[in-house]
Formats: C-alpha cells, structure tokens, sequence
C-alpha cells in the first residue's frame, strides 16, 4: 500500500514564518493545476499498474481553498488511477476562516474523511505575530461546522517556541485547545527559517530569539497535560485519542513508500527518492509540454519523462530530481524515522528482515553509547527514545546519518 501526498500551493496569506512551497498571487492558476494535477494522477497510476493506497493526504498551501468540484476531479483522477481502499484515510489541511458548513459537508460526501486545522495559538497576540488571518474563535467554529458535516476525526496544529512566549502563554493555549475535544493534537516548535519575515524582524532587533530551554518547558507542560486529557503521545509531535493516529504520517515514520504529486511534493518508492519541480507555473507547464508531446506523437527525448515512467515507475514528467537509494541512506532513513515513533520504536527484527543485516551489526557502536547515556531503551525486538531521548531527539538522530 502506497500513501498519497498531493500539494496544494495555494494561500490566501503568507503566515510570518512560513517557508512552505506555497505562494498568495497565482489565484489564476488555481483551476489549471488542479487540471495537471489531476493529470500527473492518472500518469503516475497508470505507469504503475494501479498501485494500491490506503491513505491520501491533500497538503499545502491551503488545500481548504480547493472548491468541492476541483477536490471531486482530483480524488476521481485517484481513484480511476489507484486501486484505493475503501477505508483509506483521506485527509485534507484547512485553515479556520476558509471552510464553512456547505463547503464542508460537499468535501465529506466526497470521501475526504479527516481534517487538520491549522490553529497555532488561542491568544490574539500570537496569531497576530504569526500572519494568521483566523482568531482563535474561528477555529472552534471550524471544528464545530465539521462536526456538524459528519467528521470525526480531526487534528489540530498548534505551534510553541514564539518569541516571547511565555510557558504561562503557551498554558493558555492548551487550556482553551484541549476542551475542543478533538481526536488528534500536533505540536510543533517554531523554527524561524531563512527568508520569511519573522527572521528578517529577528535580524532588525524587532524580535527576540526564542528560548530553547522555555520551549523544553512548554513541551514538558504539553506532555502532562496532553496525558492527563487521555491522549496517547505517539510520535515527537503528534498525541492522538487511542485509534486515532494519523495513518498516512505513520507511513512516512515507517519508512514506507509514498507518492508526492503536485509541485514541491516529494516521493519514496520504487527504490528512488524524488522531488516534483517546485515552481507551480513550471508543474502546470510540464505537464501540459508532455500532454501535447504525447498527443502530437513527437519524440521524447527527456530522460526524466516518458522513457522514466515506463522503467522506472512512479517517475512523471514533473519530476525535477531524483536519485536511487542506497542501503546506507535507506538504513539511516529507517533508523531516524522509526525511532520517532514513540510506542513502536525501531523494529529490530523488520530493519534484519528488510536489509539482510542486524540493526547491532550496521550500528552497534552508536546503539551501545546512546544505551549508555539513557537516550535509547531496548524493548524485546523495538529498540525506543526515553523520555530524555525525547528532548533530544535530534542529537539522538545525528548519530545515525
Ligand atoms: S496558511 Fe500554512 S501554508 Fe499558508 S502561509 Fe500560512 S503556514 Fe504557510
């Protein structure tokens, strides 16, 4: 089973610390790249046999911006193309102030099945800070307009780590999140990236830095508190009800294949690691190229296009880099992924089964420091973060690339 990420590059507003592939300018644009996307759909499937998938994720951007007509053309493509499971999950990002009730309830008789919020904050002068067009009232009249429209799973993201936010701030956010009562939480700690506005005010002195030992804190505080409201802490970033995890995460934290379509997306399959070119006129240019290539029958000489897709499936003609994987980056990969999962850990046995060596031989000097410094416990077969490891799961991770 293959998951299924399709990007949206579409925003209404650029968010202060956003460096996302995604852009406010090209609303023009909207209905040919759901027509291309829709396109690269049904090239990558047929290239493939109708792979199977179990989960789709509809990424941005902000996918909520899609009419319920271009989601119909795009999950019918999916559909004609991919032998999908009648119980896939399928997940689509929406922003509060994007959705309402009608929009809503169209999506979920089309099949989309899981909604991700993004909330950020509950305090006015943290949205503010961050470019959210939504208060935080709106978000609890998303959550409340998709249950109205059949939904019963749905995340909220929520981030900490702002500039001078304190760990009292950050309390206040989860008390008013918690009460919403949904089924899955993901926390993510500010990173200030490189040409976004929040790093440029950074630079003038406008912002302070954030602490990092105030945002070990406030994770600490989330831990409890996320515990005490019955959610199981099931990745670094992620606490889900009991059943509710995000399925088609969990793939990623396998090491699994997934298909990346749509542009800026990224993809693991086949053996291949690859990149969809980033730039949305560029995608929607590459595919319609190929489609009058192939319609006017003219020789294809780019090795990335149709040669590609017949030998080295899931390539498409939008495909802007790629390259093989190889059994050390493949065991690294594993390593850093699987360990994020904190319930399931590394699967000793399936890294033996899958790559023909143990986990001890290829790493064992590594496995046996971080054993001694309590950032990693073995478990039978599973080899896990501490609770330690948790705060320090990056240098946990370093070690193994
Ligand atoms: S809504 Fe999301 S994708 Fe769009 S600019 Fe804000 S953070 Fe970036």
């Amino acid at each position: 089973m293959f998951a299924l990420y399709l990007h949206i590059p579409f925003c209404r507003a650029r968010c202060s610390y956003c460096d996302f592939n995604t852009y406010t300018t090209i609303g023009d644009l909207q209905a040919p790249y759901v027509a291309a996307l829709a396109r690269e759909i049904r090239l990558v499937g047929a290239a493939g046999d109708a792979p199977a998938v179990g989960t789709i994720f509809f990424g941005g951007g902000t996918p909520s911006l899609l009419t319920p007509s271009q989601v119909a053309d795009i999950l019918a493509a999916a559909r004609e193309s991919f032998a999908v499971a009648d119980d896939a999950e399928i997940t689509m990002e929406a922003n509060p102030g994007t959705v309402d009730e009608a929009w809503l309830a169209a999506v979920r008789a089309l099949g989309v099945n899981r909604l991700s919020f993004g909330v950020q904050s509950a305090l006015p002068g943290e949205l503010a800070l961050l470019g959210r067009e939504h208060d935080f009232a709106a978000a609890v009249g998303a959550v409340s307009a998709a249950r109205a429209a059949g939904f019963d799973n749905l995340n909220l993201d929520l981030i900490y780590g702002l500039p001078g936010q304190s760990v009292a701030n950050w309390r206040q956010t989860l008390d008013a999140a918690l009460p919403v009562g949904v089924e899955h939480i993901s926390l993510y700690c500010l990173t200030i990236e490189p040409g976004t506005p929040m790093q440029r005010w950074l630079h003038s002195g406008a912002i302070q830095p954030p602490d990092p030992d105030t945002a070990a804190d406030q994770y600490e505080v989330a831990c409890e508190a996320l515990a005490a409201a019955g959610y199981e802490h099931y990745e670094i970033s992620n606490w889900a009800r009991p059943g509710r995890e995000c399925r088609h995460n969990v793939v990623y934290w396998r090491n699994e294949p997934y298909l990346g379509l749509g542009a800026g997306a990224h993809g693991s399959a086949a053996g291949y690691r690859y990149q969809v070119v980033r730039q949305p006129r560029a995608y929607v240019r590459r595919i319609t190229n190929f489609e009058l290539r192939m319609t006017n029958e003219e020789a294809i000489t780019d090795p990335l296009t149709s040669d590609r897709l017949t030998t080295d499936w899931p390539l498409s003609p939008a495909v802007a880099a790629h390259h093989a994987v190889d059994d050390a980056e493949a065991m690294s990969d594993t390593a850093i992924t699987q360990l994020r999962l904190l319930n399931e850990g590394l699967d000793l046995r399936g890294f033996a089964a899958r790559f023909g060596r143990s986990f001890d031989d290829v790493y064992g000097d590594t496995v046996r420091d971080l054993l001694a410094l309590e950032l990693l416990r073995r478990d039978d077969d599973h080899l896990l973060l501490t609770d330690k490891g948790r705060f320090l799961s990056n240098q946990v991770f370093y070690r193994f690339v």
